[in-house]
C-alpha cells in the first residue's frame, strides 16, 4: 500500500456513511478512479472547437486534450 492510499482511507474515515455497504462502495470507486484509463478521442475533429477535446471513459463528458484527470467525475487519464 502506498503513502496516497493510506491518506485517502484516512480522509474517507472522516466521512460519514449510512452502511458499511455505501463506505466500501466509495472505497471502491475513489481507488478505481486512481487507476488511469486512456480517453477516448471524438468520432469526429472536423469542427473547429472540437479540436483538443476528448471524451472521459467513464462519464463520457468531453474534457481538455492532456487533462490529468476527467475534471466531471475525477476519472485520471492515461496519456501513454
Ligand atoms: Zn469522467
Amino acid at each position: 500500500m502506498r503513502i496516497t492510499d493510506i491518506t485517502l482511507l484516512q480522509a474517507i474515515e472522516q466521512l460519514n456513511f449510512s452502511t458499511q455497504y455505501e463506505k466500501e462502495r466509495f472505497i471502491t470507486i475513489a481507488i478505481i478512479k486512481q487507476m488511469p484509463k486512456k480517453p477516448n478521442q471524438l468520432e469526429t475533429k472536423t469542427h473547429k472547437s472540437t479540436f483538443g477535446f476528448v471524451k472521459c471513459p467513464i462519464c463520457n463528458s468531453t474534457i481538455p486534450e492532456a487533462s490529468a484527470f476527467c475534471m466531471y467525475c475525477g476519472q485520471k487519464l492515461d496519456w501513454e
